[in-house]
């Protein structure tokens, strides 16, 4: 399919971008390596009459780290954090060239964005996991509501209602402990992500980012805090999530739910255990 006709605008600076934004509101959306948008807009998913291509923005495709953080500019590709070495970073944080290597196929890698990653609100993508357990702050941007910076997994909603994203802090304060796990069910590709670090107040946080289908990813968000706790303290035996209806009515099947439940089962005990011995 062709996506229909749309003006496109390449603003120069932010101020531009946020100008562009306030004239076209949701009738617009934002280009950066198009990786997401451009499927959605070919396939009819997203309509925008105008198309605010942020390319132009000079000083955002970099990367800078000193010992206590890693920023991330909104133009950064996935191969440009790939390409960091461990000299590069501060120790805690050598787990994120990792998962942008992991991402996507190389011509992907090479022109998606990890901001752009995180605003499309993908689930089946590592990033907002690591970065949500690394305590990671989005800076935003909005014409009349001015600066904000959020956590990893406010992004996409603020990004929705015409906030735009300059870059990405991830402090250094944190080791985490990471898993990923892929699973085929009915045809069906699914991944599974974990990412835990410990809580300031004793136990670990845990981030579960899952999967590529909604009623799958549903299951993600049906596990209480309490199933999350008791799973992060290995006794995964004792949940049992009820998956939500999908929303076609009909329940997700039994086969899908029991790989999806190993798969969790498998990511928290696989986290858990690098956690331990990152922080050991
Ligand atoms: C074949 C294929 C395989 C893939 N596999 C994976 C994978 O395995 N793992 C994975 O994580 N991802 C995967 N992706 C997605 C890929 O990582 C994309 O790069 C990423 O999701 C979007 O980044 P982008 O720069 O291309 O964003 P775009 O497509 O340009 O934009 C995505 C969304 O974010 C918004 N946006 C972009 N920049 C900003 C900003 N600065 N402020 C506010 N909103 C903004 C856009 O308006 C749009 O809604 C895959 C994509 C493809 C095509």
């Amino acid at each position: 399919m062709r996506p229909r006709p749309f003006r496109l605008l390449r603003p120069e600076t932010l101020e531009e971008a946020l100008a562009a934004r306030r004239e076209w509101g949701d009738r617009s959306a934002l280009l950066a390596g198009g990786q997401s948008l451009v499927p959605a807009m070919n396939a009819g998913r997203h309509r925008p009459e105008v198309v605010i291509d942020l390319k132009g923005i000079a000083g955002w495709g970099g990367v800078h780290a000193d010992d206590t953080s890693l920023t991330i500019g909104a133009l950064a590709t996935h191969e440009r954090v790939a390409r960091l070495g461990a000299a590069d970073l501060p120790t805690e944080l050598a787990q994120v060239p990792e998962v942008a290597r992991a991402t996507a196929p190389h011509p992907v890698r090479v022109r998606g964005t990890v901001v752009g990653n995180l605003t499309a609100g993908f689930r089946g993508a590592a990033w907002p996991a690591v970065l949500g357990a690394y305590g990671a702050r989005v800076g935003m941007r909005h014409v009349e509501r001015g600066v904000a910076a959020v956590g990893v997994h406010e992004a996409p909603g603020l990004a929705s209602e015409g906030w735009i994203a300059t870059e990405i802090v991830v402090p250094a304060g944190h080791r985490i402990g990471r898993a990923e796990v892929r699973v085929r069910a009915s045809g069906r590709s699914y991944r599974v992500t974990c990412a835990m670090a410990h809580h300031a107040g004793g136990g670990a946080d845990v981030w579960l980012c899952g999967l590529t289908s909604s009623a799958t990813h549903d299951r993600v968000e049906d596990l209480s805090d309490d199933d999350l706790t008791h799973l992060a303290q290995g006794r995964a035996g004792q949940v049992e999530a009820s998956p939500r209806r999908t929303e076609s009515g009909a329940d997700p099947e039994t086969d899908e739910r029991d790989l999806w439940h190993a798969a969790t089962r498998t990511v928290l005990r696989r986290a858990r255990t690098e956690l331990e011995e990152n922080t050991r």
